[in-house]
């Protein structure tokens, strides 16, 4: 059977990432997405299990001793950690998986799995980005200011993933994701044992 694709998209904070992905799993129900474990406290919108796996400083610091981890960071002040195996099996059954993570995490995972896809979602400018994050009313005045200050920094490793895509409309960005999925699970290399069944029948 044929691996499915690790998916991975990284941006700044307010870009869109987590729209992007909800919108293309709701249009796509073979895509799974990965669901994180963290140490940061949920927003009121958030569900256990469904945004994140909520758990303690002590518990995250017990898994990452017990290698649960594909990758994991500090962000913003948090642990975020994506779960290995889950990921790693359902990828082995050929089912496609997104990775919502930041750059350090995805960095990561490209020394792990360099055949990953890896995507970086850019706001369509910096201003616009600062009227996402304080419009979504979810973080503090210092965490806007934090996650503002990242930014800069965080648009220089972009030249480091695979593909950019701006988000200046979610459906814009959603299809453009799409195409860069099938035209990944069309490359040649990954269709060598459909090459050598056909010549060998
Ligand atoms: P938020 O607190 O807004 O949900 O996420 C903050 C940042 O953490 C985002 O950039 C998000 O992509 C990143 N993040 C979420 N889950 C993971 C993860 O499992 N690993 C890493 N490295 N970053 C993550």
């Amino acid at each position: 059977m044929q691996k499915g694709l690790l998916v991975v998209i990284s941006g700044p904070s307010g870009a869109g990432k987590g729209t992007i992905c909800k919108k293309l799993i709701s249009s796509h129900p073979d895509i799974e997405i990965s669901v994180s474990v963290t140490t940061r406290k949920p927003r009121e919108t958030e569900l256990e299990g469904v945004s994140y796996y909520f758990t303690s400083t002590e518990d995250f610091e017990n898994r990452i001793k017990s290698n649960d981890f594909l990758e994991y960071a500090s962000v913003y002040g948090n642990y975020y950690g994506t779960p290995k195996w889950k990921v790693l099996e359902l990828v082995d059954q050929g089912k496609d998986v997104i990775l919502e993570i930041d750059i350090q995490g995805a960095l990561k995972v490209k020394e792990e799995y360099p055949e990953g896809v890896f995507i970086f979602i850019l706001p369509p400018s910096l201003q616009e980005l600062k009227k996402r994050i304080t419009s979504r009313g979810t973080e503090s005045k210092e965490d806007i200011i934090k996650r503002m200050e990242c930014t800069y920094e965080e648009l220089s490793y972009a030249f480091k993933y695979d593909y950019v895509v701006v988000n200046d409309y979610v459906e814009h960005a959603v299809e453009k994701i799409k195409s860069i999925i099938i035209a990944e699970k069309n490359k040649a290399n990954r269709q060598i044992s459909l090459i050598n069944s056909i010549r060998e029948a």
